[in-house]
């Protein structure tokens, strides 16, 4: 598929399910892709990626941003707490945000820098005990914590379970943040993205079908 297929299809997705026209954002998920690929879908007019390494974002990104002017890179990968000050310098957004001592850290960060990246908090909707992300019978507290702290999250993040028909993960995190007063909604990637769109989802994360099936080797 293509950038402008996939784009093409969140227009359809938005106009079908009763939302504004271009309220989802499309987040390009670049993580391992070859360089050439990622160039493509710059020079294609593509500004907004996403990547799941800190180390890897570091090498691919400020010399891209120099070539592309408006790029925007948002992390959607686990974060370790002694990489959160790099991450605030490389990432617009961090959409991880997933136990409290990372979220302490960049409270401590962004008092120090007087700015913060736009944050999301991860759910672990599923309660799969190997995912990251904050369970859902803890997000409401975690969401006061966060704010008490001068944190302001955009949103919430989910990565439904493998395997599983996602909408119920879609509409449970959407509820989540509808009584939070959270109007972000990071949810949604290559194989149920459009289904994410019916549920509310404002960023859509997508990898291989822009890109192609990524290889680790
Ligand atoms: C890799 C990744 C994606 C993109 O997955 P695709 O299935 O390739 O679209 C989305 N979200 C997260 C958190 C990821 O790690």
């Amino acid at each position: 598929m293509s950038l402008a297929e996939i784009t093409r299809r969140i227009r359809d997705a938005e106009a079908k399910h009763g939302r504004a026209p271009g309220s989802v954002q499309l987040i390009a998920v670049s993580k391992v892709q070859p360089l050439e690929r990622v160039v493509a879908v710059l020079e294609e007019g593509h500004r907004l990626f996403g990547e799941n390494y800190v180390q890897e974002a570091q090498g691919k990104w400020p010399d891209l941003r120099a070539r592309f002017p408006g790029v925007a890179v948002h992390m959607i990968g686990p974060l370790q707490t002694n990489k959160a000050k790099l991450a605030m310098e490389l990432f617009e957004a961090i959409h991880s945000v997933d136990r409290p001592s990372l979220a302490e850290k960049l409270a401590r960060l962004a008092q120090e820098r007087g700015h913060c990246p736009q944050l999301f908090v991860q759910v672990n909707t599923g309660e799969e005990p190997q995912k990251a992300g904050v369970l859902p019978a803890d997000l409401d507290d975690f969401i006061v914590r966060a704010r008490a702290m001068d944190l302001a999250p955009a949103g919430l993040m989910c990565i439904p379970p493998e395997g599983q028909d996602p909408t119920p993960h879609f509409a449970m995190l959407s509820g989540m943040a509808a009584r939070n007063g959270l109007t972000g909604l990071s949810m949604g990637m290559s194989s149920d993205f459009e289904a994410a769109i019916a549920y509310g989802a404002t960023h859509v994360r997508v990898g291989s079908a822009i890109f192609g099936a990524r290889s680790y080797a």
